[in-house]
C-alpha cells in the first residue's frame, strides 16, 4: 500500500488541492484530506497528480523509421503514404522476436516517460517473412506485449487480421507475414492471444482487422462476431488516403465506414483508425452506430494524410481518442493539442472545440486522451477516485511550462503550452 501526497489533483473533475491518494492491489483504495495522510506518504513536492494519458493506436517497430524516412529517394521523387509504405514493409519485413521485442521496449519506455500509461498496440507482423506461422503463432505478439510489460506500460493487444492485397488482389510478398490463411485460422491466434493474456494484469486483447482493402465483408463480420461475443474492442483502419475511398467505391460502390457498417460491423466497440478524409455521411453513420475515431494527428501530418474533420466529429458527440500511431514522435500533450490546432486552422478561429459549460478547449482535449482512449480500448475511466486504476503521473509544478499558472488556467497551460517534459513520474497498476 502507498500513499502519495501531491500539492494538487488534476482530473475530469478540475484541480483539487490538499487531498492524499492511497493505492494498493493496482487501484486507487482512497481519496482523503491531506492532514489525514499516514506520515510515510510520499510527498511529491509541487506536483500535480494526473491520470495517466491513454494512447490508443499504436505501431511499436514503426518508432526505428524514424529519421530514415527522413529523405527524398531519387528513385521515388514524388514521395508520399505509399512510398512511406514501401519502406516500412521493409522494416516490417525485418523484425524477429527479439528484433521486435527490442524495438517495442524502447518505444515503450519513452512513451511511459511522457505520459502515457496505456497503449492499444495495432499489431499486424505476425509470421515469417514468407508467411509460415512460427512454432507458436502468436510469437510476435507475445514478445511485444512483454515488451510492455517488462516496461510497466498496460497494454491492449490489438491483434490484426490481414486477408489480402485489396479486394481480389492477393497479398504483395511484403505483406505475407501480416496475413491468415482463412478467418477461423486468425480467431484461433485470437483466441488463444485471450487465454495466453487472462493471468497478465497489464494485457488485454481487442481484434483489428486491417482495413477494408486488407479484409473482406466476411471476415470483418465474422470478426465482429467473436467480439460482440467476448465485449471485446474492434479497432479497423479507414478514411486515411484519398486512394482507399476510391477503391472502396469501385470495389463495393460505397465508402469504407459504409462498407464496415454493411459488414455489421460498425458499434459502440468500433474505432475507426485515422477517419482524415470521412464525409458526413459516414459521419453521421459514426455518431449514429456511438463508434469511435481514434486521430493520430502527428503521424497524419508526417505522412502527409490531410486534416481529420476534428470540428465536424466534436459536433456531431462522436468520441475522439488519440494515437501516436507511427511513434515518430511520443508526446501525449503535443498530440492532443494537435485537435485543437487542426481545428483552428481550418476553421480560421480560436478555441474551437469547446464543450458545453467549459472555459475553452482544455476540457475536450484532456477527455480525447483520457476517457475517450479508455472507452476505446475497453479500459476503466482514468479518474483521482476510489476504485480507479492507479495508473497516474505527476507533473512539475516548477516546470517553465507551466510555472505560476493560477489554478483555474492549470489545465488549459498544460493542455495548449505544455509538453511531455512536464512528467516526472509515472505509475502503472500502482507500481
Ligand atoms: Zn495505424
Amino acid at each position: 500500500m502507498t500513499w502519495l501526497l501531491p500539492d494538487l489533483v488534476l482530473d475530469a473533475d478540475g484541480v483539487r488541492r490538499d487531498l492524499a491518494v492511497q493505492v494498493e492491489d493496482g487501484v486507487i483504495s482512497a481519496v482523503v484530506p491531506a492532514l489525514e495522510a499516514p506520515a510515510d506518504a510520499l510527498r511529491l513536492t509541487r506536483s500535480a497528480l494526473l491520470p495517466g494519458f491513454v494512447n490508443a493506436h499504436s505501431h511499436a517497430f514503426q518508432r526505428d523509421l524514424r529519421g530514415a524516412v527522413e529523405r527524398i529517394d531519387p528513385a521515388n521523387p514524388d514521395d508520399d503514404f505509399w512510398t512511406w509504405r514501401d519502406e516500412m514493409y521493409a522494416q516490417a519485413g525485418s523484425m524477429t522476436p527479439e528484433k521486435i521485442h527490442d524495438v517495442a521496449r524502447r518505444c515503450y519506455r519513452q512513451m511511459r516517460a511522457s505520459g502515457a500509461t496505456s497503449v492499444g498496440e495495432f499489431h499486424y507482423v505476425h509470421h515469417q517473412p514468407d508467411g509460415t506461422y512460427y512454432d507458436n503463432p502468436n510469437a510476435l505478439s507475445e514478445a511485444v506485449c512483454e515488451a510492455a510489460e517488462a516496461e510497466g506500460l498496460r497494454i491492449v493487444m490489438l491483434l490484426v487480421a490481414y486477408e489480402r492485397g485489396g479486394k481480389d488482389i492477393p497479398p504483395t510478398p511484403g505483406q505475407r507475414r501480416f496475413c491468415d490463411p482463412t478467418v477461423e485460422a486468425y480467431l484461433e491466434r485470437l483466441e488463444a492471444m485471450r487465454v495466453w493474456a487472462d493471468d497478465r494484469p497489464l494485457v488485454t486483447v481487442g481484434a483489428a482487422p486491417h482495413s477494408m482493402r486488407a479484409v473482406s465483408p466476411e471476415w470483418l463480420a465474422a470478426i465482429s462476431d467473436y467480439t460482440r461475443q467476448h465485449g471485446m474492442p474492434l479497432h479497423i483502419h479507414a478514411d486515411e488516403q484519398p486512394r482507399e475511398i476510391r477503391e472502396s467505391l469501385e470495389w463495393y460502390d460505397l465508402r469504407p465506414v459504409q462498407v464496415i457498417d454493411k459488414a455489421g460491423a460498425l458499434d459502440h466497440r468500433t474505432v475507426i483508425v485515422h477517419g482524415t478524409h470521412c464525409d458526413d455521411v459516414e459521419l453521421d453513420l459514426l455518431a449514429e452506430r456511438k463508434a469511435g475515431v481514434c486521430v493520430c494527428p502527428t503521424t497524419e501530418a508526417n505522412l502527409g494524410d490531410g486534416y481529420a474533420p476534428v470540428r465536424r466529429m466534436f459536433e456531431r458527440g462522436i468520441s475522439v481518442s488519440l494515437g501516436s500511431d507511427s511513434n515518430t514522435i511520443l508526446d501525449p500533450i503535443v498530440e492532443a493539442r494537435e485537435l485543437e490546432a487542426m481545428a483552428r486552422r481550418t476553421a480560421g478561429q480560436r478555441n474551437v472545440l469547446v464543450r458545453q459549460g467549459d472555459p475553452g478547449p482544455a476540457g475536450y482535449l484532456l477527455e480525447a486522451s483520457w476517457d475517450a482512449g479508455a472507452r476505446a480500448l475497453g479500459l476503466p475511466m482514468p479518474r483521482i477516485a476510489v476504485g480507479a486504476p492507479a495508473d497516474l503521473i505527476a507533473l512539475d509544478l516548477d516546470n517553465d511550462e507551466i510555472l505560476g499558472v493560477a489554478d483555474e488556467h492549470l489545465a488549459a497551460a498544460i493542455m495548449l503550452a505544455g509538453s511531455c517534459r512536464l512528467v516526472t513520474r509515472t505509475w502503472v497498476n500502482g507500481v
